[in-house]
């Protein structure tokens, strides 16, 4: 298993979720055990809703590679890593199941109350890699891992720029890579064509969704 120790500095704040993104979970386990791949995790969630604990969380798990998120990079520092089985956009991409979404529900319920981690910092390798990684990708749905979402009016109107920089992206992956940041946030909204078009009803849609994270001043 790869592993590194957490510096005291710094601390959990995120979860990160993934897909496998292998052809079945015995050639991901295999994968997230080797010493030679240089990946892990802390946990992973099989298709029939078994959680596999991989790792302690007080350990670093390297799950999130070369990531930026706000004003912070290399997130293994700062998350907590769980992969869901899923053969992935390269391998034939499934909806994730039921047993899935039922386990990953009482694991993030656990975890965000132990390490006083926020539902809206649950977030997604594609959000902290989008020139990189399209996992969990657009057939994940948080809500029915018991994360609500509500919905509101679009009342204020700001660039698209702003809003992918509210939603956390850092200002380099905006800068260098738009197109990919606009493409993981429609991910995030499960739209069925991920393309970087921006249409009215794409900013209604991602300012909904931005408005759902409490603690974000405008
Ligand atoms: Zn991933």
């Amino acid at each position: 298993m790869n592993y590194s120790f957490r510096k005291k500095n710094k601390i959990v704040k995120f979860i990160i979720l993934h897909y496998t993104g292998m052809a079945d979970l015995k050639s991901a386990y295999k994968k997230l055990s080797s010493l030679n791949s240089n990946v892990s995790c802390h946990y992973l969630i099989s298709r029939n809703g078994i959680i596999y604990n991989l790792l302690c969380p007080k350990i670093k798990a390297w799950h999130a590679g070369l990531s930026e998120w706000k004003n912070l990079s290399n997130l293994n520092d700062y998350s907590l890593g769980i992969e869901l089985e899923n053969k992935g956009h390269e391998f034939g991409y499934n909806n994730f199941t039921n047993k899935q979404y039922s386990s990953l529900k009482k694991l993030l319920f656990f975890l965000c109350s132990n390490h006083f981690i926020k539902f809206e910092d649950i977030i997604y390798h594609s959000d902290i890699s989008p020139n990189r990684k399209k996992d969990p990708g657009e057939k994940f749905f948080i809500e029915k891992a018991g994360i609500k979402k509500k919905k509101f009016d679009y009342s204020t109107k700001f660039s698209v720029r702003k809003l992918l920089s509210i939603y956390g992206f850092s200002k380099n992956q905006i800068n260098l890579h738009k197109d990919d940041c606009i493409k993981s946030v429609k991910r995030s909204l499960n739209y069925k064509i991920i393309n970087s078009n921006i249409s009215d009803r794409f900013e209604k849609n991602f300012y909904n969704l931005l408005i759902n994270k409490k603690d974000i001043k405008y």
